[in-house]
């Protein structure tokens, strides 16, 4: 005992200490828990600053690559086709670093394209001289045409005064000559046109626009030149055509005016004749002077011709104004543009310095942020490692509890194994004692239980195997409707076994073995009967009959009503309740027949075919038993079914008659519960049997007249009545042949009437004085039965019986 209380203190001690492991161990659980989580906020918290960081920058970058794209849409220049900051991974120093590139990137480009820009102006400025000169010079070369074209005006009205024809082809050719000298000037302007145009078209697409426009004019030109050059060409063809004409008219005229002289001097050396030929002269000049006149319009269309070419100079004159006028514009714009890009680039500048500055403030910040921030985790990771260096020596010393503990466990486990074996051993020697104790205790409880048996079976033989019991019945509220209410019966107090009747004026006092007084309950009528209705348990066969006259409560003393049940119901309850109580040492089986004796013929109420007769023969086993072949004997594992049963009895018994009432009154009801039980120790078996009669009316019918098979009823019940008398009283009087036989209710019931088995005759009278006739007969039979087993000196036969009451 000392062991166990040990190993259960080091038990408990032993569950303590895993407490406390538990305890530490969800300790320690929660720290991490907590650490990990604060942990986890952290990281969320840097990174949300590195995603901030990243968008500042990009909005940079974008802010940056809007500023780019503007410059490309201005300047028409093209940057490097991947913009250096769009592909920049969102990774801030990498980003800033790139960005930092990028913006120098864009400043060298930005220098070189001034660079670009101011050589182009340089070459603006160069070309733009260039055609100053070549329009001074075409200016020239205009003024100089004119002046060689008023010359040749000149020379024409010189030629149309009739001298200086040879001047005027001379001057054609000059002119001529001059006219291929413009052409190659003009040839030469051109080819600086399109070297500018060429140049200019580099810079800008407006400058190239305009180059293409003052191309196209200068295209204009070189055809319009061409024109005016093929039409001088035909003009010259013309003049060419007409100097010959007029050489030939001037060598016609010379000849004529050689010819005029000669004839002239002829006539002059004849003055007559000279008359005449004045007057020839003078009618042969109109000729000439029609001629001059000819020559003369011929002129005035050179003349014309040559003043619409001055036009056409003029007009080419004023398309090289014109030109200069569209130079001297482009120039401005091109100012204009250079100012704008001067503009621009102090804007970009600006910007520049602007985001270079907003970046350097965000970097800041963010650093300055991050830095807080590296400076709260490093407070946070310092904390943390504070308290895990708070736990450690926690879980140190946990380990050792727990090492402790093991330890504990492993010396435990070998102490608990010898503290089991040490119990073990003290409860087989417990177990051993007390199984001693309880062999010796079921010696006595079995030596009670055989003593107990004999008390009981002397108590019972004392009492007698066979008791006759009176019940009264009270007045009913029927009976106090009909009127009836005198009474012909009483008892006397203090005296629970007599009762007195009255009848005819004569009074005659009964002993039975008990009297039941009408307010005795159904209870009470049980608890009288209920020891012998146990012992049935024991092996014993056991009958209870109901007798008396019909209405006398036979019915209700046996089946009862619902709501208060008779000794049928009361028997097998006690019955079961005994069997649960046994059921330890005790196995028992329950099986149930219901008949119906009517006109001495044996009906199965639990049968298929309830109107079969049924005959009483011996069984072929050749135990000399009775049995009725083709009984139905049902099988019953509880009171549930019990009902059940004795219900399908009852409406079988209802199929037989029209009147059930007058059909209970006129046969005999019988319940048999067979009880078999096996010692659950012993092994050995009992068989008890149980018979619960409800008996016919026992009045005298035939007496009032009856007749027919009103008759032979009466005589069929009288006589099995009777029987039932003489079978009892024989048995009382123990004498050696007891007439079973003599009806089919004793026959039937011989096994369990005979000798060591027990009956109960339940005599039920009526206490009116209607029924005082019939009341006597049934306490006379009564008091016989009873007066045969009281006395040995009353054993003898006496000639009673039904027909003698
Ligand atoms: P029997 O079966 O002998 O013909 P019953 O048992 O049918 O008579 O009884 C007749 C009537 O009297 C029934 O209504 C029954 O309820 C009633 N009765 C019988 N005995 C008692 C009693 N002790 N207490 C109350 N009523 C009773
Ligand atoms: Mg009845």
């Amino acid at each position: 005992m000392s062991h166990l209380l040990s190993f259960l203190e080091h038990y408990g001690q032993m569950q303590r200490l895993q407490e406390q492991a538990g305890e530490y161990r969800s300790r320690l659980r929660r720290e991490e828990s907590r650490r990990r989580k604060q942990l986890r906020t952290l990281r969320r918290a840097y990174r949300q600053q590195v995603q901030d960081k990243l968008s500042v920058i990009e909005s940079l970058e974008g802010v940056i690559c809007e500023q780019q794209n503007v410059m490309e849409t201005l300047h028409g220049m093209k940057l490097p086709s991947t913009c250096p900051l769009y592909p920049c991974p969102p990774v801030s120093p990498v980003g800033v670093h790139r960005l930092v590139e990028s913006i120098s990137a864009l400043q060298g480009e930005r220098n070189k394209l001034l660079e670009e820009i101011t050589g182009l102006r340089q070459q603006l400025e160069e070309e733009e001289k260039g055609k100053q000169q070549l329009a001074g010079s075409f200016d020239l070369q205009v003024q100089e045409l004119k002046q060689q074209i008023e010359e040749r005006e000149e020379e024409l009205t010189r030629l149309r005064t009739g001298m200086g024809v040879t001047d005027s082809e001379k001057r054609i050719h000059n002119l001529t000559v001059e006219n291929e000298g413009l052409k190659q000037t003009l040839g030469v302007t051109q080819g600086l046109l399109q070297q500018l145009a060429t140049v200019s078209a580099q810079p800008s697409a407006t400058l190239a626009q305009e180059n293409e426009g003052l191309r196209s004019r200068v295209q204009h030109l070189e055809t319009s030149l061409q024109q005016k050059v093929e039409e001088l060409v035909r003009l010259e063809g013309q003049v060419s055509a007409l100097q010959w004409r007029k050489e030939q008219e001037l060598r016609r005229l010379d000849q004529q005016i050689r010819e005029l002289q000669l004839a002239l001097e002829t006539q002059q050396n004849r003055p007559p004749d000279v008359q005449y030929v004045t007057q020839t002269v003078e009618v042969e000049s109109p000729t000439t002077l029609r001629s001059l006149v000819e020559a003369e319009e011929r002129n005035r269309g050179l003349l014309e011709q040559l003043s619409s070419q001055g036009e056409r100079y003029q007009r080419l004159a004023e398309q090289l104004q014109g030109s200069e006028e569209v130079t001297a514009g482009l120039r401005h714009k091109i100012a204009a543009y250079e100012s704008e890009i001067a503009k621009l680039r102090e804007e970009l500048l600006r910007e520049i310095n602007h985001l270079e500055a907003q970046k350097e403030e965000a970097v800041k910040e963010a650093s300055e942020s991050s830095e807080q921030h590296l400076e709260q985790l490093r407070e946070q990771l310092t904390g943390v490692q504070r308290r895990l260096a708070t736990l450690q020596p926690i879980l140190k010393g946990m380990k050792t509890n727990y090492s402790s503990l093991r330890s504990q466990v492993r010396d435990f486990s070998g102490f608990y194994e010898a503290a089991i074996r040490e119990a073990r051993r003290q409860m087989c020697s417990a177990v051993s004692e007390a199984s001693e104790a309880s062999r010796d205790l079921l010696q006595k409880y079995q030596h009670e239980v055989l003593l107990r048996k004999k008390y009981h079976a002397q108590l019972v033989e004392l009492k007698g195997n066979i008791r006759v019991l009176c019940r009264l019945k009270p007045v009913t509220e029927a009976d106090q409707r009909e009127g009836e209410v005198s009474t012909a019966v009483s008892t006397e107090p203090g005296s629970d076994s007599s009762v007195t009747a009255r009848y005819k004026g004569k009074e005659r006092t009964f002993e039975l073995d008990k009297v039941f007084l009408p307010e005795a309950t159904q209870e009470e009528v049980f608890l009288e009967i209920e020891p012998l209705v146990l012992s049935c348990l024991d092996g014993y066969n056991v009958c209870i009959f109901a007798y008396g006259q019909t209405g006398s409560g036979k019915t209700y003393t046996m089946e009862g009503v619902p709501e208060d049940p008779g000794i049928n119901q009361r028997a097998l309850q006690a019955l079961y309740r005994e069997m649960e109580a046994r059921a330890g040492l005790w196995k028992y089986s329950v099986t149930l027949s219901v008949v119906e004796i009517y006109n001495e013929v044996i009906r199965d109420l639990l049968g298929k075919e309830p109107q079969e007769k049924l005959d009483i023969k011996l069984n072929p086993d050749g135990s000399g038993q009775l049995h009725v072949p083709g009984l139905t004997s049902v099988e019953v594992q509880g009171l549930q079914e019990i009902r059940k049963m004795l219900s399908l009895g009852k409406r079988n018994r209802a199929t037989c008659c029209t009147n059930m009432n007058e059909r209970s009154s006129r046969s005999h009801a019988l319940l048999t519960v067979t009880i078999t039980g096996t010692n659950c120790s012993t092994g050995t078996k009992t068989s008890g049997k149980l018979n619960l009669v409800d008996l016919a009316g026992s009045e005298r019918v035939w007496k009032s007249g009856a007749q027919g098979e009103r008759l032979k009823e009466a005589q069929n019940i009288n006589k099995s009545l009777l029987a039932l008398g003489e079978v009892i009283q024989a048995l009382r009087a123990k004498q050696g042949h007891v007439p079973f036989r003599n009806s089919k209710l004793t026959y039937l019931l011989q096994d369990s009437l005979g000798k060591g088995n027990k009956t109960v005759m339940m005599v039920q009278i009526s206490l009116l004085e209607k029924n005082a006739g019939e009341t006597m007969c049934s306490l006379k039979f009564a008091q016989r039965v009873c007066k045969v087993e009281l006395g040995p000196a009353s054993r003898r036969i006496d000639s009673w019986g039904q027909s003698e009451l």
